[in-house]
C-alpha cells in the first residue's frame, strides 16, 4: 500500500497530516506560498521497516495491511526472527522457513544491541541450533495455530537468548503487551493516517485533543520500548 511518507503541519491550532505542504491552510485558506509556517512542517516516522536491513530482530508482518488491526498473536500474522545478515527465520506448517527476501514492510522490535559483541557472534549459531530442534520439526510435531504456531516459535528463541544471559524468561502476555503491541498499535494508526490522506488529502485534527486518543498523534506508545531487548546493563526487574 502507500509508501508515500507523511508530514504533519500545524495552523489553525490543528495538527494536518498530508503527503504534500498544500499551497493554503485546508482549514482557513490562507496562502503558504511565500510565507512561512508558524512551525516547520515535520516528518512522521514510517513504523514499517524492511526487516532483512534489521539484525537480530523480531519481526511481524502481514500480507494485509487491515490485518494489523486485528492483532492479537494470532495466525492472521507471521512473526519471524532475522538472524545477523537480515536472513528470516520462521515457523510455518513445512517447518522453519529462511528467507532473503518477503520481509521488505515488517513491524521490527530489535533484540540486540550493537555493541554486544559477544552475543552478536553467536546469534547466528544458537538461531540454527535452536531451528534445527526436533520440536519445529513436522514429521515430529505438527503446527498448531494456537499453541504451535510462529509466534511460540520466535518466542521460544527468545526466552533461549534470555536464558544464556542469566535473564529470567518472558511470558508471551507480557512480551506482547510491552515490546510488540505498542509498535502494532503504531503501525495500525500509521495505515489509518495514510488511508485518510489517500481518500481526503489530509487527515486533520484538533492540536488540543491530540492525546485523547483520537487523533494519530505520536503519543508515548510510539517512545515506549524504542530499547532493545537484550541490554548491556543488568535488567531493573
Ligand atoms: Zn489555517
Amino acid at each position: 500500500m502507500e509508501q508515500k511518507s507523511v508530514i504533519k503541519l500545524s495552523h489553525c491550532d490543528k495538527d494536518i497530516y498530508c503527503f504534500f505542504v498544500p499551497d493554503q491552510c485546508p482549514e482557513c485558506g490562507v496562502s503558504f506560498s511565500g510565507k512561512r509556517l508558524e512551525e516547520a512542517p515535520v516528518s512522521v516516522p514510517s513504523p514499517f521497516s524492511n526487516g532483512h536491513k534489521e539484525p537480530c530482530a523480531f519481526l511481524v508482518t502481514s500480507s494485509e495491511d487491515g490485518a494489523l488491526r486485528d492483532f492479537d498473536g494470532g495466525s492472521d500474522l507471521h512473526t519471524g526472527i532475522t538472524d545477523t545478515n537480515g536472513v528470516v527465520y520462521s515457523y510455518t506448517e513445512r517447518g522453519v522457513q529462511r528467507e532473503h527476501a518477503g520481509w521488505e514492510r515488517c513491524v521490527c522490535v530489535p533484540l540486540v544491541q550493537p555493541d554486544m559483541f559477544s552475543l552478536m557472534s553467536q546469534w547466528d549459531p544458537y538461531l540454527e541450533k535452536f531451528s534445527s530442534a526436533q520440536t519445529w520439526d513436522p514429521a515430529w510435531q505438527s503446527f498448531n495455530e494456537e499453541s504451535h504456531n510462529c509466534y511460540s516459535y520466535s518466542l521460544m528463541f527468545i526466552n533461549c537468548v534470555l536464558a544464556t544471559q542469566s535473564k529470567r524468561a518472558l511470558s508471551k502476555d507480557e512480551f506482547t503487551r510491552s515490546f510488540v503491541l505498542p509498535r502494532i498499535k503504531r503501525a495500525s494508526k500509521y495505515i489509518t493516517l495514510c488511508r485518510e490522506i489517500s481518500q481526503n488529502h489530509f487527515y486533520i485534527v484538533d492540536s488540543l485533543r491530540r492525546n485523547s486518543g483520537e487523533g494519530p498523534s505520536e503519543d508515548e506508545d510510539s517512545k515506549n520500548n524504542r530499547d532493545p531487548l537484550f541490554l548491556t546493563r543488568p535488567e531493573s526487574r
